[in-house]
């Protein structure tokens, strides 16, 4: 057996303790893999690294296919990127399989029936963070989805579905409301969809998903969604199994793949010695098999579920009177799960990796070229700063209509936060200081960026603060931006 040399941080908080459990267990199953270890995270991020992350760990991490990551603390304020968001995205590890299961009756749940796994995309949507404050009151943040990067995603989806021998996925998005971001998502789904007969689709709005989730998670497989949906239903669904510190996490790139545990750096029980060690270790099997080692997965699973079925448990899933049988602390359940291995579940189905094929690892995602459409400049929005006279809309939108006047445009609403408020806007409605103007060309079907320069100058002239433009565009005829509320 070959073996596989990986890169490994310690991390913060309870991190190191939870690291050196998971691979205490791991040695002891004579895993086959050599570890190269990089120190990133708080002190890094202290040290003045604003990413976390010191020049030699990135030639490490880099070089490495794969990274087993204790969790990290982010500090708070001060300009800190996420560093696991940096990784995830300069190493293009755009899906995050996040699996959740649970281990009825001896971890107690609710839901004994719930086995699922949540496909997030990664890399995209709210966190691309790109945020602008634009005027005194008002601050964007730029959701972007990709064609490209929603279809590998969701190709992923079916792809591991099928590699595991799961039967149905479900696309979670909000797409009544954002109907062309999460609309997007959710027409590459269904176009996806179709190329997998073989396995079932459905599609929930976010929020009634995220609630059917929480009730009846034995009616979902494989969810696919969005980065920021994914990211707070992979919390929720970890922890209705029992306890966040059960959630095992993969992030999964076409060369390279990080492993992690769902949760953060507890700081609330670092250096107690009480952290459930689970989570990372089931992020470190979900490696195990993606390195092809299927059979050593295999093995340390089966002795972890027959320490959960023992009743050995850490507080975190402990109940009085309940299957607990002993109370440990993270050293006491490392040693307990070395005693186990070669030993499998008397009660829980044991765990069997590589029988129905395929890895994390294993699935090529290809994206298909987008087609290039025919694009048409049918209009502006024109944002502008604008805080006088009472913030009365008539009166701004009479100041723009005679800036338009002198150009080829006319001005055909104004909005405030999305609601139409000229013309004919309701004297309830609020405002706010940051104002979205829509100006259509006057009489031609298609407007040049001359005419737009023309437009701004004139709008400069009568001094609007403009703080930033987005043009309108149909592609191939269809509108490719949203009418205003009232439009
Ligand atoms: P957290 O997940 O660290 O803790 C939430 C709660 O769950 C706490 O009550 C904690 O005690 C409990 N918990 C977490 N892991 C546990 C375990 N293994 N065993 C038993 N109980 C456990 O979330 P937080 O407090 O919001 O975040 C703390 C820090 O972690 C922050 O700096 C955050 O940025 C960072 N974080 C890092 C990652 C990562 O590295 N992947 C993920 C999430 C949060």
């Amino acid at each position: 057996m070959s073996t596989s040399r990986i890169t490994v941080a310690r991390g913060d908080g309870i991190g190191p303790e939870i690291m050196d459990a998971t691979l205490r267990i791991l040695d002891a199953a004579g895993a086959p893999l050599e570890y190269d270890y990089v120190e990133i995270g708080e002190q890094a991020y202290l040290a003045g690294h604003t990413s976390g992350i010191p020049e030699a760990a990135w030639e490490t991490i880099r070089r490495n296919p794969v990274f087993l990551k204790a969790p990290i603390t982010t500090p708070q304020g001060g300009g800190y990127k996420s560093l696991n968001v940096t990784i995830r995205k300069s190493l293009n590890l755009f899906a995050n399989v996040r699996p959740s299961k649970t281990y009825h009756p001896f971890v107690e749940s609710p839901f004994p029936d719930m086995d699922l796994v949540i496909v997030r995309e990664n890399e995209e949507d709210l966190y691309a963070g790109i945020e602008h404050q634009q005027t005194s009151e008002v601050v964007q943040s730029l959701k972007l989805i990709t064609r490209p990067g929603s279809e590998r995603i969701i190709r992923y989806a079916f792809e591991y579905a099928r590699a595991y021998g799961r039967k149905k996925v479900s696309c979670m998005t909000k797409d009544n409301i954002m109907k062309h971001a999460d609309g997007l998502f959710h027409q590459v789904f269904r176009e996806v969809a179709e190329e997998y007969p073989d396995i079932e689709s459905d599609h929930h709005i976010i929020d009634i998903g995220t609630a059917r989730l929480a009730t009846a998670p034995g009616d979902f497989d494989v969810i696919v969604t969005l980065n920021l949906y994914g990211d707070i239903l992979s919390d929720v669904a970890s922890q209705i199994t029992g306890s966040v510190g059960l959630g095992g996490s993969a992030n999964v790139g076409l060369n390279q793949a990080m492993f992690e545990a769902v949760h953060g750096s507890a700081p609330d029980l670092a250096g107690r010695g009480v952290a459930n060690p689970s989570g990372l270790l089931l992020g470190a099997i979900q490696m195990l098999v993606h390195l092809g080692h299927a059979e050593i997965a295999t093995t340390i699973a089966n002795a972890w579920l027959k320490t959960l079925e023992d009743g050995i448990h850490t507080g975190d899933i402990y109940r009085e009177g309940g299957h607990s049988k002993e109370r440990v602390g993270t050293d006491g359940f490392t040693d307990a799960v070395i005693t186990r291995l070669g030993q499998k579940p008397e009660t829980l189905p044991a765990a069997a990796y590589g029988a129905s094929g395929g890895s994390t690892g294993g699935i090529r995602i290809e994206p298909r070229p987008v087609e290039r459409k025919e694009k048409k400049l049918v209009g502006i929005d024109v944002f502008v700063d604008w805080d006088a006279r009472d913030r009365n809309a008539d009166v701004i939108g009479g100041m723009l209509e005679a800036a338009a006047a002198a150009s080829d445009w006319r001005l055909k609403m104004i909005t405030n936060r999305g609601v139409k408020v000229y013309p004919d806007g309701l004297p309830e409605t609020f405002h706010t200081d940051h104002w979205r103007c829509r100006f259509v060309p006057l009489d031609t079907e298609e407007a040049s960026f001359d005419e737009v320069l023309d437009l701004l100058s004139a709008i400069h002239f009568v001094k609007v603060d403009v703080i930033k433009t987005e043009h309108l565009y149909t592609f191939d005829g269809e509108r490719g931006y949203s009418l205003g509320q009232g439009e």
